[in-house]
């Protein structure tokens, strides 16, 4: 798959603090939470963006019970159903009385500029 020019929606690059391939326009990156430009207009990051999905939930081990392992798995897939990317994020164990909790968030922004055309990235 290839990947959006720079400048273009989509286009990505490394985050210097984490190493995480984020997004070319992010202002913040939404692994570390570092800043990562200082631009005037962008003194306010979230004012074009929004966060259509967010999903929380927690989970709590019976006291009485056994240890359970757990895999965070999160998978995106574009509108033909192909599965486009899909990672690992965590894995863990919960003890008897012990509790987890989990977020999911998908922020959005307009792109800059026209679509980067036929990219197979969508
Ligand atoms: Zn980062």
């Amino acid at each position: 798959m290839s990947s959006p020019r720079p400048g273009t929606p989509g286009a990505t690059r490394e985050c210097p603090h984490c190493r995480e391939r984020i997004l070319e326009s992010a202002v913040v990156c939404p692994a570390c939470k570092h800043h990562l430009r200082f631009d005037a207009d962008v003194a306010t990051p979230s004012a074009s963006g929004h966060t259509p999905l967010r999903i929380e939930g927690s989970f709590r081990n019976p006291a009485d019970g056994n240890a359970w392992e757990y895999s965070v798995v999160v998978a995106i897939r574009n509108d033909r159903g192909e599965e486009i990317a899909r990672k690992l994020i965590g894995v863990g164990a919960l003890n008897p009385d012990e509790q987890r909790s989990f977020s999911l968030m998908v922020e959005m922004a307009p792109g800059r500029g026209k679509g980067a055309g036929k990219s197979g990235v969508r």
